[in-house]
């Protein structure tokens, strides 16, 4: 790009600004004298467009050689001192745009937050300090003629850093009367200084923080942190994938790894899935990095934190106070300073992937940044996603392994019940085996308690038979075919391949195929049935969106109050229960049939987190699986915590088919309220992309959508399955351009998707 000399042309200051206003553009401005100091790549600023002013994002600084530069507009304010994004952050950015089909200012925008934006007042708290030490002389007359006066100097004169004002006149018993006496005798100063709020303070109740003192490491837990410190000592990018087993202590090492960066000088970032940053991993991780990095402290990040707080926790770490972040997908844009260190937990977790745009994928986006940086990048998981893995095996990412639980606790034992036999014995549908039940009930005569999970991928729009556990899948696909009841077909929603649906079992003649997954309600009430006398309680969505409630039952079920838990696997993350000591799985099928390619996947990730919740405490744990398919690899390897084995397996699977991690997929989604005409278009334009890229490109469809029709709109996809996304998508972009497309069909890319349903 041709550029003019740095502070522009006698004397000017140009500016090229990403605005946030809805389009997606670079415009020049003039920089007034009095904003140049400050303004520098990355500051937020605010200018005139069109007659308004809008926020904007200085992107460079300069100009094109021929710019005209007298007619220009003026910057006309900067809304913070210092870069709103670091370099890296833009950077970052830019590469979003291009990756995941995202228009630049929307990147921008979603990387700060609307707290950021909005420029949210933050509190200020006064404090105060010595301006000067007082001669011995001075100290002694005013401790004769002013004694308050003198009492606030000797407390001042002791304390190591400015204090909070309020706090200290109340602990004195003094009036603001005596600092203004003392301010004007030029011995104490007053400082004006921004609050950082402590997101979930509420949590820090003393006990939890007990629990996070520093274990001593086991061998294995040694030697991954002993490379692991070589890595950060190189001071360059990298990744490592962390396989651990459940309860084998990764924690641990992630915070050895942090401590180290932090002691290093460098900032730390922190990334778990939102649904596992619950206040007791936010207590414990907190309570043992500011043990770590006293005075630097731990900045919480998630989607729930008022304005203020956000504020101040994205103030902290981009002026440097904070050094380490915590939190969901979003903290990946947190503006952490000199960064050294990301860590991805549960980092096989689809919930990184955030499904508006800009669609990015929160674990991929960190080992980006973390490559911008210079930094290191931890990726942390018992079930790693198939994507890490190859990698690893590939050589691009270090692998480091811990085989065994803390303490030789053992790995629990999962016992697999064939429910089409149980179908058989109860002559119908059945929730609870009676292997399940009979483990229920020894566990409520030992006082030990019970966890049963229910999938929540289940996908009731496929058919599976009762009998023989038959699901029918598309032969050029390998993924589950859809039921459509409408029409009375199966569909493959990749390919569109479509039959008519079957009225009873195409393997065994059943008619029993059109089998429909259990709700938590039903389940509930079968345990019920199992154990009057028991406490039984539900936590679902209807109950997790009670955020209070969600809470209140975790400790309770903790303090042992409840004796069986019902739930969907989200409630299980992150938690230790040690006197749970049986784990049951109702219905393993459901995410095994989900049409999605990484469905066996998802359910081996599912039956080996699930079982992870067993025997955490000193009893040995057993794990009870309900399925359909005992026969299903994912099934088979789960029993034996045989990730290799499954992996190795799956990875051929994938092969074969072209499936991610070997290619890419993208997922190109129309919506519009004409049937006829969606579909027309979809296919005129997949024939052009064929002609035009059909080198490059493979496309599946155009087909109707898995859900045909929402709100009114139908929906047809198209699949692209590709090696080198960037190059995809800017060639789409061009064609895009290039196609009519009528106005009332909307199109949404989708690149990476963690979900084909
Ligand atoms: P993971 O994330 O691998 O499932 P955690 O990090 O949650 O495992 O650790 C499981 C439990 O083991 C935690 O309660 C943790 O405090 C404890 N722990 C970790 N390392 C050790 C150790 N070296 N010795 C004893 N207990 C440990
Ligand atoms: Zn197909």
């Amino acid at each position: 790009m041709l550029r003019v000399r740095r502070r522009g042309i006698n004397g000017r200051m140009i500016v090229g600004v990403h605005p946030l206003a809805g389009f997606d553009k670079l415009l020049h401005y003039r920089v007034p004298e009095a904003l140049r100091a400050d303004t520098a790549v990355g500051s937020l600023v605010r200018v005139p467009v069109r007659r308004q002013f809008a926020l904007g994002l200085v992107g460079e600084i300069g100009a094109p050689r021929d710019f005209p530069l007298e007619k220009r507009k003026s910057v006309a304010q900067l809304v913070y001192d210092f870069p709103a994004l670091t370099p890296d952050l833009l950077e970052l950015a830019r590469w979003m745009a291009a990756y995941y089909a995202a228009p630049l200012d929307g990147v921008i925008e979603a990387m700060l937050p609307a707290a950021v934006r909005k420029a949210a007042r933050l509190r200020e708290e006064k404090l105060l300090a010595l301006a000067r030490r007082p001669a011995a002389a001075e100290l002694a007359v005013l401790e004769k003629r002013a004694p308050q006066q003198a009492k606030l100097v000797a407390f001042l004169a002791a304390q190591p850093h400015a204090q909070p004002k309020s706090a200290a006149l109340a602990r004195l018993g003094l009036t603001a009367a005596v600092v203004t006496a003392l301010v004007k005798r030029g011995l104490v100063r007053e400082e004006a200084r921004r609050v950082e709020r402590t997101a979930y303070a509420d949590d820090f109740a003393a006990g939890e923080l007990v629990a996070t003192r520093p274990h001593a490491l086991n061998a294995e837990q040694q030697a991954a942190s002993d490379a692991l410190g070589a890595s950060l000592a190189q001071k360059k990018f990298g990744v490592t994938l962390l396989h651990g087993v459940t309860g084998s202590g990764k924690t641990e090492v992630y915070l050895r790894a942090i401590d180290t960066a932090l002691r290093d000088g460098g900032g730390v970032m922190f990334l778990v899935p939102e649904v596992a940053l619950t206040p007791q991993t936010v207590a414990r991780l907190r309570g043992r990095l500011e043990a770590i990095a006293p005075g630097h402290q731990v900045v919480v990040w998630h989607s729930h934190l008022s304005d203020g707080e956000r504020m101040d926790g994205w103030h902290a770490l981009a002026t440097g106070t904070a050094r380490v972040v915590v939190g969901a997908r979003s903290a990946v844009f947190a503006p952490v300073r000199d960064l050294r260190l990301v860590v991805v937990d549960e980092e096989h977790e689809p919930a990184y992937k955030q499904d508006e745009t800009p669609r990015y994928h929160g674990r991929d986006t960190a080992v980006m940044r973390a490559k911008l940086a210079g930094a290191h990048c931890l990726l942390g998981s018992a079930t790693p996603s198939l994507e890490s893995f190859a990698n690893a095996r590939a050589g691009k990412y270090a692998l480091l392994r811990l085989t065994k639980r803390v303490d030789d606790r053992q790995l629990p034992h999962i016992g697999v019940v064939d429910m089409r036999i149980e179908v058989m014995r109860a002559r119908g549908a059945t929730a609870l085996s009676r292997t399940l039940a009979d483990a229920m009930r020894d566990r409520f005569e030992k006082k030990e308690q019970t966890i049963l999970f229910i999938n929540r991928r289940g996908y009731s729009r496929s058919l599976q038979c009762r009998k023989c556990g038959e699901a029918v899948e598309c032969a050029h696909c390998s993924v589950a075919m859809t039921y459509h009841r409408t029409d009375e077909t199966l569909r493959c929603h990749l390919c569109g391949d479509a039959r008519p649906a079957p009225a009873r079992c195409p393997k065994c003649a059943a008619p029993d195929i059109r089998w429909q997954g259990l709700g938590t309600q039903r389940v509930e009430e079968a345990v019920r049935r199992v154990l009057p006398r028991a406490r039984i309680e539900r936590m679902d969505s209807d109950t997790m969106a009670k955020k209070n409630r969600f809470r209140e039952v975790l400790s309770e079920f903790r303090a042992g109050k409840v004796d069986v838990l019902v739930g969907t696997q989200m409630i299980g993350k992150g938690l230790d229960f040690p006197n749970v000591t049986l784990v049951g799985l109702v219905d393993a099928d459901l995410s095994l049939h989900v049409p999605d390619f990484r469905a066996n996947e998802r359910t081996f990730q599912l039956l080996v987190q699930v079982a992870g919740r067993a025997g955490r405490g000193d009893r040995a744990g057993e794990v009870v699986v309900q399925t359909f398919t005992p026969q299903a690899g994912a099934v088979q390897f789960s029993r034996h915590a045989d990730y290799d084995g499954f992996a190795t397996e799956e990875l051929e699977v994938r092969r074969r088919f072209g499936y991610p991690p070997n290619r890419h997929l993208i997922h190109h989604l129309f919506r519009g309220p004409n049937p006829e005409k969606l579909k027309f278009f979809s296919e005129q334009w997949a024939r052009l992309v064929e002609k035009e890229l059909g080198a490059r490109v493979e496309l599946r469809g155009p087909a109707p959508s898995p859900v045909e029709k929402i709100k009114d709109e139908y929906r047809w996809q198209l699949w692209y399955f590709t090696a080198g996304v960037t190059k995809v998508i800017a060639d789409l972009a061009r064609l895009r351009a290039a196609f009519v497309w009528p106005d009332d069909i909307t199109q949404v890319l989708d690149v990476d998707p963690a979900n084909l349903v």
